[in-house]
């Protein structure tokens, strides 16, 4: 049904997003520049805007920033972002492509950099992780660290790594089965059927939500 969703995100597309010359020049300075295409979806980005208006963010982590995509989503809604990247390259192009706006870029492994914001005494409104899938409980668990009371942390492709990874009964240890166990925390998990890849087997993906308490 690949081509339904993909009717459907069309349809969301061009009916609820509005031109962005800056998000434009973002992804087309990352193509040319050699990045992969692997940033949020539009709607994703416009997701973690709105996320970012209704708790009045005023200060975001994000955790893995390529060339800064989901980073202008969210700075454009005034608040400061904290962006974690490993690749020199990246943190260059996004520098770029983030220009103008409050964005940080903070190059290196997100489980070195992570500890020394939380040695620092740094706090955020929201937490967005979207780096390397095998570590995403480790960075969980930093974020919650970092994160405000009634603070949120948003964790992408939750779903894609539960089917790749076969963890799909609650016997086998999971980034679901972990945040459950986590009193600090109350999570959900938001599935959503996407074409945005353009594959049939990449349609399901999701996202966990959590509120710190
Ligand atoms: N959030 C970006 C967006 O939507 O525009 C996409 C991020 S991309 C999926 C993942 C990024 O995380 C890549 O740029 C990669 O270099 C970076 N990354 C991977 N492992 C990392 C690590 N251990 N620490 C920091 N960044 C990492």
């Amino acid at each position: 049904k690949l081509a339904t969703v993909a009717a459907i995100d069309t349809l969301a597309q061009t009916s609820l997003l509005r031109p962005n010359p800056r998000l434009e020049h973002a992804l087309e300075n990352s193509k040319a520049k050699g990045l992969p295409p692997i940033a949020v979806s539009p709607l994703t980005g416009q997701f973690l805007a709105i996320q970012c208006q209704l708790i009045g963010a005023k200060n975001v982590l994000e955790v893995g920033t390529l060339g800064a995509y989901s980073t202008i989503w969210m700075a454009e809604t005034g608040a400061k972002v904290t962006s974690l990247e490993i690749d020199p390259k990246h943190k260059e192009v996004a520098l770029e492509n983030a220009k103008d706006l409050d964005v940080e870029v903070l190059l290196g492994p997100a489980l070195e950099t992570m500890p020394r914001l939380a040695q620092e005494g740094r706090q955020f409104d929201l937490v967005f992780i979207d780096a390397d899938w095998g570590e995403q409980w480790e960075y969980f668990d930093w974020a919650v660290k970092l994160t405000r009371k009634k603070g949120l942390i948003y964790v992408d492709n939750v779903v894609r790594e539960l089917l790749e990874s076969d963890k799909l009964t609650a016997d086998k240890e999971s980034l679901v089965t972990q945040v459950g166990k986590d009193d600090r925390v109350k999570a959900t998990l938001l599935t959503s059927a996407s074409s945005h890849k353009g594959r049939a087997d990449e349609m399901f993906d999701g996202v966990l939500l959590a509120v710190v308490q």
